[in-house]
């Protein structure tokens, strides 16, 4: 049996608890357990594929294709496991195999129930995805007294009890809020948030209490009288400038011996190790360079649809020691204007994205890119939009568009693969197991890189794999003519049939590469991704020699 950490949130949503999470597994993973991570979510969509990311954020994609919630890349950038669909688990999914069960008849007649047949449900997703590790964290999305957290409560209720206080922990997230007007740090948020708890019969083992400076003795002593937390497991945690900085102040506070103690994992850790967290935070306050970079792409007024692009560029940055600042562009007010937005940057990237609101300004994005010399970094649409950039503007083709836009372009040179298979007049040939052709490619995929070029060079390495989440392919009918106008294809799926990457010879331009996978999925702050790392370098220098 895994000993399981349980987090909960109170008072208020968007405390970082996912953050908090992450960071406490960092420094458990740190001591030398075997860590991981799942969510549990109270919204009925049986998983984020299909929620806008202007409500929801950014849809993660994992190894195994899953499309799942934002704190799966906060979980996947603090810790080593990698996660897969078993780690992110929605109400809409557990009732989903539920009815399944019902429908085939497995509960034998029973009256179908919130308990026990959710409650159970929600039970077995957990162990299948905690067995096997020395310990896992499971965040509860939501705030305790949402009618929706209610079964997921009660399953990690169920568990306590039946499994005991070295196997099962509780943690709960709260917000001790400054008042201004009476300068008071106020507790009773946190009073009542876990009244509420205790309510269901939760009674949290740590207390975690976000604040915007730290809470002074005084502060801890009272909540820890009020809310029976022992007073060393009532952890504060302020506000900080680096997110990497949270580990630390965690450790200090000694959480992750708290921990140790009550889940009895005292003989299978070691010392915790956080230099690679304090090199982060050095590298990030003492920077030696800065870049700005252009993000254009079509929710910027809701960075977190771009949590991962947003936070791979960091990482990047971190690998040489430079500061990134984003600048965040909307497509559409790209186009008809005069460009001036992208003056001033040192290197342009353009995410992944759906429909046909602010493509164009994409593919106007890429041309004054390819244009001016500016590094440019297409991701998914941003490198269908750079075909059609080059397909238009450089190989003659006019009215180049993706089908995705314009179905009856002339030149389809983006399309479903059923599309431009047809067209060409060859019999489809579709993988049984493949999820390619009308719906979306998803997922882990190797690919292989064209020795010589800009891919190759940064990889260092013939194969890679990469995650995607697209519909749309490179239209093979293409290919011939847009590597003829100079268009280099730099990476190929495996079987040569689906272009990866496409770029720019170095001699035509400084730093040109697009490619159809989501490489920010894979980046870490500890290691950065090769290919961030180097469009970071390419916009330092471009920095240097404008300024030279
Ligand atoms: N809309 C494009 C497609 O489906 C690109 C998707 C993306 O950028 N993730 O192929």
């Amino acid at each position: 049996m895994t000993p399981l950490i349980f987090v909960t949130g109170g008072v208020v949503s968007s405390l970082g608890k996912g953050i908090a999470a992450a960071s406490l597994a960092s420094i458990l993973e740190a001591r030398g357990l075997k860590v991981t991570m799942m969510k549990l979510d109270p919204y009925i969509n049986v998983d984020p594929g299909t929620m806008s990311p202007f409500q929801h954020g950014e849809v993660y994609v994992t190894d195994d294709g899953a499309e799942t919630d934002l704190d799966l890349g906060h979980y996947e950038r603090f810790v080593r496991t990698r996660l897969s669909r078993k780690n992110s688990v929605t109400t809409g999914r557990i009732y989903e195999n539920v009815i399944r069960k019902e429908r085939r008849g497995d509960y034998l007649g029973a009256t179908v129930q919130v308990i026990p047949h959710i409650t159970d449900e929600i039970r077995r997703c957990i162990d299948a995805a905690t067995e096997g590790f020395d310990v896992a964290l499971v965040e509860i999305g939501g705030t305790v007294g949402d009618i929706e957290s209610l079964p997921f409560l009660e399953a990690i209720r169920q568990v306590r009890t039946e499994r005991g206080a070295s196997k099962a922990l509780f943690m709960h997230l709260t917000l001790v809020p400054f008042i201004g007007a009476a300068g008071e740090l106020k507790t009773k948020p946190t009073q009542h948030s876990v009244k509420e708890l205790r309510s269901i019969g939760i009674q949290p083992d740590v207390l975690l209490c976000r604040s915007e400076q730290v809470i002074p003795d005084g502060e801890r002593r009272k909540i820890s009288l009020f809310t029976n937390v022992p007073e060393r497991a009532v952890i504060s945690v302020p506000d900080v400038d680096v997110l990497y900085k949270i580990p630390m102040g965690l450790h200090r506070q000694g959480l992750d011996e708290i921990v140790i103690d009550q889940l009895g994992l005292r003989e299978k850790v070691g010392p915790a190790d956080l230099h690679e967290w304090e090199d982060a935070v050095d590298a990030t306050v003492h920077p030696d360079d800065a870049v700005t970079i252009a993000v254009v792409g079509k929710y910027v007024d809701h960075q977190d649809a771009y949590k991962s692009v947003g936070e791979a560029l960091k990482h990047g940055g971190l690998r040489q020691r430079t500061k990134v600042t984003l600048k965040w562009l909307e497509a559409q007010d790209l186009e008809g204007s005069d460009m001036s937005a992208l003056a001033d940057v040192d290197g342009i990237l353009v995410p992944g994205g759906f429909g046909d609101r602010g493509f164009e300004g994409k593919v106007l994005t890429s041309q004054y890119a390819r244009e001016h010399g500016v590094p440019y970094f297409g991701i998914c649409y941003g490198m269908q939009a750079a075909v059609v950039d080059y397909a238009r503007h450089v190989a003659g083709l006019a009215g180049a568009n993706s089908t995705e836009n314009d179905r009856q372009t002339v030149h389809p040179v983006i399309g479903l693969i059923t599309e431009w298979r047809t067209a060409a007049g060859e019999v489809e040939k579709r993988d049984e197991k493949s999820d390619l052709g009308g719906t979306m490619r998803l997922g882990l995929q190797e690919q292989r890189l064209k020795p010589g070029t800009l891919a190759h060079q940064l990889y260092g390495r013939d194969v890679v794999a990469e995650r995607h989440r697209h519909r749309y392919e490179f239209n093979n009918r293409y290919r011939t003519q847009l590597e003829e106008a100079g268009l280099v294809i730099s990476g190929k799926s495996m079987d040569d049939t689906l272009v990866e990457v496409v770029e720019l010879p170095q001699q035509v331009h400084p730093w040109f590469l697009a490619c159809q996978a989501h490489p920010e999925f894979l980046s870490t702050p500890r290691e950065g991704h090769p290919l961030f790392i180097g469009f970071i370098a390419a916009a330092r220098a471009r920095k240097a020699a404008r300024a030279g």
